[in-house]
């Protein structure tokens, strides 16, 4: 039977980047993958969405091409052009992360693992079973789209963000199931696409996590876009109807879509794993684990969307570097202070830390900075000028211990905040950092100077 330093079941962000890891640090690494490697972030979420957002972005730039003096004539836009070439950024990455794999001398064992005890696990392959033993087991296995019986999900017209992802026409139209991040990802894409768009979301706003002020603001893109959304308000049922899908909400409303999206939150992946018989139980769903990433089983760990928390990639991997650090004898803690989230809508949204309600409810004594995009010469020149970066400081510290941002790029921007959260930098650290000029990364420095009323490009102060 084969050894190893560390099993790893899954492939996804979590479970590859933890064997490439493990591989670096000396170890003899087996990982366990039932599917595609790269899990749900390269295969069915993170990367194929944001292909086709960038479709989605491409498309709505050539409709205002003619602001920049570019005469296009008629645009049109084919879905199949745009999911093959989602299709081929999926197949590179995937293809990358087996490679790497190799180089590393990772051993990749295809077929669903389960673990018959600590130590040992068991892996069913197509062509029969593979026993191995590994002194530490991670398990990486991930989470899968919520699905609830009622909604009559067929992956054909009702569908989950999997099946989405591969639509051989634009529906005309599309209603979506649930408001928060990747339901409003998808309603912006396909609007962009030119579906009719019918947003549903239980809560009284949509984006519910995020700031007020971002939530008003997507919402009113939103409806400048055409989307139609509905809050405070549960679908009772979906049934295939007469000309379409019809969805029911619970006040009697009733809505035809061509096509029906359910987002409304994932699953985790912890059955057919053997938890029970090691005496790891699962709560709410998700493996408890310690801030070492390990299980209440000495020597096996849990990272990822398996462990619930914050559902990203970036989560995922991190976790996944301090399980297998400490299953190779380090000491490692997992530290959320400073984890960046972001939504790719139009504009994008991101954030980091503390927001200003949550900061003031713990009672800290805070000061805000506010900038818009439109005070900002890189923005004007992209035609970019709705958002802002707001910034939130310690008034004792100075340091900055939150920040949000609407606006383009927001994504790469929330960069430079989350290592000043990191760091534990004081808003005078970074602005006293040259920010070369035109950028947008000049955006968060006037909102940082802006915390102490300095920013140059502001007249009146507004905190
Ligand atoms: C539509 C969508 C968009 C998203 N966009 C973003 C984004 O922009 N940024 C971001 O950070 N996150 C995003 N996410 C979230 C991100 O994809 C996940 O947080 C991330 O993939 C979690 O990584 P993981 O390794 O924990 O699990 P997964 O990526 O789910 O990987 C788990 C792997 O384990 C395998 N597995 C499960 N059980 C077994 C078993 N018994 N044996 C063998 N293999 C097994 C599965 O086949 C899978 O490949 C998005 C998710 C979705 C659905």
């Amino acid at each position: 039977m084969k050894e190893f330093d560390v099993a790893i079941i899954g492939g996804g962000p979590g479970g590859y980047v933890a064997a490439i890891r493990g591989s670096q640090l000396g170890a003899k690494i087996c990982l366990v993958e039932r599917d595609k490697l790269g899990g749900t972030c390269l295969n069915r979420g993170c990367i194929p969405t944001k292909a086709l957002y960038a479709s989605a972005k491409a498309y709505s730039s050539a409709r205002k091409a003619n602001k920049f003096g570019i005469h296009t004539g008629d645009i049109s836009f084919d879905i199949n052009i745009a999911v093959s070439r989602k299709n081929s950024v999926v197949k590179r990455l995937v293809n990358g992360v087996e490679s790497l794999l190799k180089a590393h001398g990772v051993e990749k064992i295809t077929g669903e693992g389960f673990i018959e005890s600590p130590g040992r696990i068991r892996v069913k392959k197509s062509d029969g079973e593979e026993g191995i033993n590994a002194r530490n087991i991670i398990i990486a296995a991930g989470s899968e789209p919520a699905i609830i019986p009622a909604f009559n999900i067929d992956r054909k017209d009702i569908l989950t963000s999997t099946e989405i992802l591969d639509l051989e026409t634009v529906p005309k139209s599309l209603l979506i199931i649930g408001g928060g991040v990747i339901g409003c990802e998808f309603a912006n894409i396909f609007a962009e696409y030119g579906s009719k768009v019918i947003l549903i979301e239980l809560l009284p706003t949509i984006l519910s996590t995020e700031e007020r002020h971002i939530s008003q603001l997507i919402t009113r893109r939103f409806r400048g876009k055409g989307i139609e959304i509905y809050t405070e308000t549960s679908v009772d049922r979906i049934e295939k109807a007469e000309g379409g899908i019809k969805t029911v909400l619970s006040d009697g409303r009733e809505f035809l879509a061509e096509k029906v999206l359910v987002s409304i939150g994932r699953s985790f992946n912890t059955l057919g794993l053997g938890l029970e018989g090691l005496g790891i139980e699962t709560e709410n769903g998700c493996i408890p684990v310690d801030e070492k990433m390990e299980t209440n089983i000495n020597g096996i760990y849990a990272v990822g969307d398996v462990v619930g928390g914050m559902l990203f990639a970036h989560v995922a991997s991190s976790e996944g570097i301090v399980a297998v650090s400490n299953a190779l004898g380090k000491d490692k803690r997992m530290d959320y202070s400073a984890i960046p989230s972001f939504i790719f809508t139009d504009p994008e949204v991101a954030g980091v830390g503390m927001k200003e309600a949550e900061a003031k409810e713990k009672g800290i004594d805070i000061k805000v900075g506010r900038f818009p995009y439109a005070a900002n010469g890189k923005a004007l020149c992209m035609d970019e000028e709705e958002g802002y970066v707001k910034v939130i400081a310690d008034t004792a510290t100075d340091r900055v211990i939150g920040c949000s941002i609407i606006g383009a790029n927001a994504t790469d921007l929330i960069g430079e905040a989350t290592l000043a959260m990191k760091a534990g930098l004081k808003t005078r650290d970074i602005v006293e950092t040259v920010h070369a000029h035109p950028t947008l990364s000049e955006i968060t420095m006037e909102a940082l100077e802006d915390v102490h009323g300095m920013a140059i490009h502001k007249a009146g102060r507004r905190i």
